[in-house]
């Protein structure tokens, strides 16, 4: 069995695509790192649908290659069904020329983990971290416990830096105690579970048989309903069907009366009933997470970064989280590359981080909640963002924020940043995509 070292450059808590990307972008300079994941790869995880950005930041990792040659369903853009009116994204209209995909996480997750692996970063599973002592700044330790073996064995790391990749777990946030939930009234519950031969959405917004999916491009379909959301995503083998409700929506109800109600709304909503109409359910596939939007307050330190969900998590509509991860663990990497080099500097490096992290976490959670305020963005970063962006990307993302009626905040921001006049056509693009209503 290998041996966890002693000591290395940088340790990283877990591998999701958090970890795992910033394990590659570290070990391709050739720093010695070592990742700790607690549970053996590959493992379930939710979060299926990514948005064609994320190529960007596979071609920096150099995995873009083995993520096409797995064949994961490629996607040409979005349906969304909200307060019953219909829009559309296609990627190809905004200059994508890379399809979105709709992934089986521990399949993804698992070509991530094995490709930073091959690029030199060493990677343990069944590791668990449960603390670090950082009272020697410049020597962390990262205490773990090892679950290899039957008789599990407590030990410690030392290194020069931690990066806290341990998705909604917050390992580093929950021991700094800088975890804040965005806000009392967006206590959401998620649920979601698996089904076989469902129809799917193509691109041509009708419903297709599950045959056809080789034939018609399919989208991934969104629809606002009981005060939340749903989702539709048609993988490879099956299809992932996923709710997002206030959490008031099921309290009282134990598991299995909660199966109950979501296997009821399967068979009861529009549109997805017919989705669902030649499908079934696979049982014992239902997953629950609660209350999962939060933000820390505190993210980067002169030897500690918070990267993806550790950071903060918020409503997937947009699906950003996955994309959210890999740029944060570009941003931190380059800061810690910086700083081993320039040790000097690394207070400055970590605060430069610290800003952008904040800055990308505070315009994707204006993005998805929209009215709900606020809470937890800094208002300047935000816009300071929304000013770089080039012309066709704000352009996508007016329109994708029209899809829901979670808008006002976005628009806001924009307008204070002086950027709707810019878009002489915005309210043009308010109603683009926009459709009566859907054929099934
Ligand atoms: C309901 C829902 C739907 C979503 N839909 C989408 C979507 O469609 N598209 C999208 O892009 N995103 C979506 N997301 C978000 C997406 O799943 C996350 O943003 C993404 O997984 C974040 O990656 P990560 O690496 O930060 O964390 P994770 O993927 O959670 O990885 C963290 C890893 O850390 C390990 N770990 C935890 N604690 C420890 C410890 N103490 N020691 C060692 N290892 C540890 C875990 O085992 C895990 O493997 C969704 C999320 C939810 C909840």
């Amino acid at each position: 069995m290998k041996r966890v070292p002693s000591k290395c450059d940088v340790v990283i808590i877990g591998g999701g695509p958090a970890g795992s990307s910033a394990a590659t972008h570290l070990a391709l300079a050739g720093i010695d790192v070592v990742l700790l994941e607690k549970v053996k790869f590959p493992r379930n995880q939710v979060g299926e649908s990514l948005i064609p950005h994320f190529w960007k930041f596979t071609d920096m990792t150099k995995v873009s290659e083995k993520i096409q040659q797995e064949g994961f369903v490629a996607k040409g853009g979005a349906v969304t069904v909200w307060d019953n009116q219909v829009h559309q994204i296609k990627f190809s209209e905004f200059g994508f020329t890379r399809p979105g995909l709709h992934i089986e996480r521990d399949r993804f997750d698992e070509i991530l983990l094995k490709h930073a692996e091959s690029c030199g970063a060493n990677i343990f599973n069944q590791i668990a971290v449960k603390g670090v002592d950082f009272s020697n700044a410049e020597t962390p330790r990262v205490f773990y416990t090892d679950k290899r073996e039957q008789a599990y064995i407590e030990s410690s790391i030392d290194c020069r830096y931690v990066l806290d990749a341990s998705g909604s777990n917050t390992c580093l946030a929950n021991q700094f105690k800088s975890r804040q939930t965005i806000s009392a009234e967006l206590n959401f519950l998620s649920m979601w579970g698996y089904f076989k031969h469902s129809s799917f959405v193509g691109i041509d917004r009708n419903c297709h048989k599950i045959e056809d999916l080789s034939k018609v491009k399919p989208v991934t379909f969104v629809m606002s309903f009981g005060g939340g959301w749903l989702w539709h995503i048609v993988l490879r083998e099956k299809t992932s069907v996923g709710f997002i409700l206030p959490s008031k929506t099921t309290v009282g109800m134990n598991r299995q009366q909660r199966e109950v109600f979501f296997r009821k709304s399967c068979k009861q909503l529009p549109h997805l009933s017919t989705l669902l109409a030649p499908a079934q359910f696979i049982e014992g596939s239902l997953e629950f997470r609660p209350d999962y939007s939060y933000y820390s307050t505190n993210v980067c330190g002169e030897n500690y970064y918070c990267i993806g969900d550790s950071g903060a998590f918020v409503d997937p509509v947009f699906s950003h989280g996955v994309q959210n991860a890999f740029y944060n663990a570009a941003i931190a990497t380059t800061a810690i590359k910086a700083s081993l080099k320039n040790p000097k500097n690394r207070k400055r490096y970590s605060q430069l981080c610290e800003s952008r992290m904040q800055q990308f976490y505070g315009f994707s959670r204006a993005l998805a909640l929209g009215e709900f305020g606020n809470n937890g963005i800094k208002p300047d970063l935000v816009k300071n963002l929304m000013k770089s962006l080039p012309p066709l990307e704000l352009k996508l993302l007016l329109l994708a924020s029209a899809m829901t009626n979670r808008s006002d905040n976005f628009y806001k921001l924009l307008n204070e940043a002086g950027l709707l006049e810019a878009f002489e056509d915005s309210s043009a693009i308010k109603s683009m995509g926009k459709f009566d209503q859907l054929s099934f």
